[in-house]
């Protein structure tokens, strides 16, 4: 029912109940009462970093990035049961399990682009066992059904997981009751301050949904997997409290180095994915290609200069200051065809200024 098609558009159901696009370029997930925020990623992105930062150190980071997205999950998940609103009153603590609320989860984890879940075995608050076919990610799918288990069942829970193929298995057990929190204050999910905004969109009369998502975004329904059909490639929707939470985790138990090279991993993707006859670079066309990240939910970009070879944005709202900072660096490398050196500012007041350079 939640992947049958808006009539006028063309989008899946279920994007319209999760996201809400506001003129500040932000999405925010209806299905979470709005506190959280959505943005799209590509596939590529996720597991170039995953895989980036894993060698990059050494030794697969799979483990810790699963656990930073299981910690955020179940925090994000206990705080909106408790609370008892949005969509997810219907997947309540008490119907959780129920053929129906599968058939929900299922239906909006395949609308977010996740891949296509199915249900191996359950036994009701003692084990799940789950097979995602085309996962967007092992590890972050596998934290995503850890997390949320456990928050529906109010337990602590271990998990495992096997790939075979292009496709995963997710065991997820309970330990013991009750949800054990290491350290409480690494757990909070940051809610992020916002400035207001003002792009506008021209909105599908039926469903609301910006007609520009459904011009560049295809969904395949039957395999739970969105394609930009501009680039070509395969694109996620995320929850942007749940990429942050990970990337501090990330920071905890890796060192400070992690921003950074998030940031630098961000940038040799972005510029490698630009092809093709580019542009000169002027300010004006690093405005053009930022101009599109609102409708990603990824910022409000509303600033941007160019002088001396000095590449300065200004981006409100930015969903993750060290991705934002390597894709704006990925730009200056590709237009500029020189390596970038690039800063940023956190985003404490609701904005980060980007810094690109020759290095
Ligand atoms: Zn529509």
């Amino acid at each position: 029912m939640l992947l049958n098609r808006c009539k006028g558009c063309g989008a899946p159901k279920v994007v319209k109940i999760f996201g809400r696009w506001n003129p500040d370029g932000t999405i925010t997930a209806k299905a979470y009462n709005d506190v959280l925020r959505v943005a799209f990623v590509e596939y590529g992105e996720i597991n170039g970093l995953i895989d980036g930062i894993s060698t990059r150190i050494g030794y697969p980071i799979h483990r810790i990035v699963a656990e930073g997205e299981r910690k955020a999950n179940r925090s994000s998940t206990d705080e909106l049961l408790s609370a008892g609103g949005g969509l997810l009153r219907l997947l309540g603590r008490s119907f959780i399990g129920a053929p129906f609320t599968i058939r929900i989860t299922r239906d909006i984890a395949m609308g977010l682009g996740h891949g296509k879940p199915e249900l191996i075995e359950h036994r009701r608050g003692k084990m799940i066992r789950m097979r995602m076919r085309e996962p967007y990610s092992v590890p972050l799918a596998a934290g995503d059904l850890w997390g949320t288990y456990e928050a529906h069942f109010i337990m602590t829970a271990s998990a495992t997981w096997e790939e075979e193929g292009d496709s995963a298995t997710i065991t997820v057990e309970k330990q013991q009751s009750g949800m054990v929190w290491e350290d409480p204050t690494r757990l909070a999910l940051k809610k992020m301050p916002t400035m207001p905004g003002d792009v506008a969109y021209e909105r599908c009369p039926r469903c609301g949904v910006p007609v520009q998502v459904t011009a560049a975004m295809s969904w395949d329904t039957d395999r739970g997997v969105i394609s930009n059909r501009v680039t070509g490639r395969r694109e996620v929707l995320v929850i942007v409290e749940t990429v942050n939470a990970v990337i501090r985790e990330l920071t905890w138990e890796l060192g400070e180095d992690i921003p950074k090279m998030v940031c630098e991993i961000e940038q040799d993707y972005v510029s490698g994915v630009l092809g093709g006859e580019l542009p000169k670079p002027s300010a004006w066309e690093y405005s053009a290609l930022l101009a599109g990240i609102g409708l990603f939910g990824q910022g409000n970009p509303i600033d941007v200069t160019r002088e001396a070879g000095l590449l300065t944005v200004r981006i409100d709202n930015p969903f993750c200051e060290p991705l934002l900072a390597g894709k704006v660096a990925g730009y200056y490398q590709a237009l500029e065809g020189v390596r970038a050196e690039v800063s940023w500012t956190p985003s404490t007041a609701g904005f980060t200024i980007i810094q690109a350079w020759p290095a």
